[in-house]
């Protein structure tokens, strides 16, 4: 049977509660119950000034900056129309059906005013990684590290040679941030290779054609991930630049031993982390077990024996050759005592060049050089540490579990949606970064916690 045609009756009353309408496996719903607000307000009083107009409640803006990056809605101005539309998102965000929805401008005034000048995101960052080491989500063993390439929002057709480029005299406050991180290790002296492009409206980007696709200008995000959950442990904005990571990864280790007192056992790393010095740090000064390949450049690819092929002896400091000859870093005495390493923090040891010249192994062994040469870091012993690892069953399974970290990079991307920032500066990003880390973990506990306390 037909029924009648559906009109729309203006009632006068209606009796409707917006609890009732949103689903209670609602991904919302579930973060909600790890979502602790309660002392915002405190931590950002310093910060409005005691006079003047009332603001508009900071928790309702991280409210809808939670919904935004956890339902993957990058811009402001459609933040604001979906929370005005829909219900779960009205229900978190703690508003009933007439209570009207900031403008979008708020927004901006507050993300580049006090909500950074308080370092907001980093607390609240902190506050959810808190309530994950309380729910046991953390197991504080097995660390994984990595980083991934983010776009900025400075477009490639806009690039003007770096060398030609010097800052107007109204500067933009992302070129303010660029001039104040010169001196940055995660960013500009990060290496001293100098950028030949740069982007005027975000000079801090960093050109880059590492993924191996057209040249675009990026930062890097850094997670630091513990492996039991792939819950993040620490976030960081660097350069796109494989020093400024390695870096990253060691501020973060201590930052996450002081702070939380999570003590790593092992790292795992690709080979963007597997420098000697990173080793040498890792091994000597934090006893941390490295499960990382070797950033090995004295490989050898025109088929000479390579380095394994030479027997240290580490009495006499020498090597012995596959023909039995000996390499030292001197063959004479000199009266000036010389420095042991060299500024790249390597010894080279030497074979005699006669040894060589009367050596049927030449051709295998020093084809286009008169003599043989060893390079030798300082942290060799490290490096042999991560060789020898690198051969077990134990790294078999952490170099599977460092795919966790690989994962979150695409959860990251294709679900919060932040294949490109919105905001500039490395403070835009590191807000950014932040924001999508706690939202990842929020939906982290939401999952992996059915029934919170
Ligand atoms: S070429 Fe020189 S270093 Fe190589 S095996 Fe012969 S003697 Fe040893």
């Amino acid at each position: 049977m037909l029924g009648p045609r559906q009109e729309a009756q203006g009632a006068l009353f209606y009796e409707f509660s917006i609890e009732d309408h949103v689903p209670a496996d609602h991904v919302l719903r579930r973060i909600d119950s790890f979502v602790d607000l309660t002392d915002i307000r405190c931590f950002l009083a310093p910060y409005y000034s005691s006079t003047g107009r009332p603001s508009i409640d900071p928790e309702l803006m991280v409210r809808m900056l939670i919904v935004g990056y956890c339902m993957g809605i990058r811009s402001e101005r459609r933040l604001c129309e979906d929370v005005h539309l829909n219900l779960a998102y009205r229900w978190f965000c703690r508003l009933d059906l007439a209570a009207p929805v900031p403008d979008h401008s708020t927004f901006s005034k507050n993300r580049h005013g006090r909500f950074r000048d308080s370092d907001l995101f980093r607390h609240l960052f902190e506050q959810v990684l808190e309530r994950c080491i309380a729910e046991g989500l953390v197991g504080g063993d097995q660390f994984g590290v990595d980083a991934s390439l983010i776009k900025a929002d400075a477009s490639r057709y806009t690039k003007v040679e770096a060398a030609e480029w010097s800052p107007p005299v109204d500067a933009s406050r992302a070129v303010q941030e660029y001039l104040d991180t010169l001196d940055d290790a995660a960013f500009s002296s990060a290496t001293m290779v100098k950028p030949k492009a740069l982007s005027p409206s975000d000079p801090a980007a960093r050109f880059t054609g590492a993924n191996g696709d057209r040249a675009f200008f990026a930062y890097s995000t850094n997670y630091l991930v513990d492996l039991d959950n792939a819950v993040i442990v620490d976030v960081e904005a660097t350069a796109p630049i494989r020093q400024a990571e390695a870096g990253a990864a060691r501020e973060m280790i201590l930052r996450a031993k002081e702070r939380f007192g999570l003590y790593p056992e092992m790292l795992a790393a690709d080979t963007a982390y597997g420098s000697a010095d990173m080793l040498g740090w890792l091994v000597e000064d934090e006893g941390i077990e490295p499960h990382i390949p070797v950033f090995d450049k004295s490989e050898r690819k025109d088929g000479a024996f390579p380095k394994t092929d030479f027997i240290y002896d580490h009495e006499a400091d020498e090597y012995t050759c596959p023909g039995g000859k000996t390499l030292k870093p001197y063959w004479r005495t000199f009266k000036k005592t010389r420095p042991e390493f060299g500024k790249d923090g390597f010894k080279k040891y030497f074979a005699r060049k006669e040894d060589c010249a009367a050596c049927a192994l030449k051709p295998k062994c020093t084809p286009k050089q008169a003599t043989r040469k060893i390079a030798r870091s300082r942290y060799e012993g490290a490096r042999q540490m991560a060789r020898d690892i690198a051969k077990t069953d134990a790294y078999v399974s952490s170099s599977y579990a460092r795919k966790k970290v690989e994962m979150l990079f695409a959860h990251l991307k294709r679900i919060i949606g932040l294949d490109r920032l919105r905001l500039r500066g490395p403070n835009g990003a590191k807000d950014e970064f932040h924001l999508a880390a706690m939202v990842q973990n929020l939906r982290k506990l939401a999952k992996l916690v059915p029934d919170p306390a």
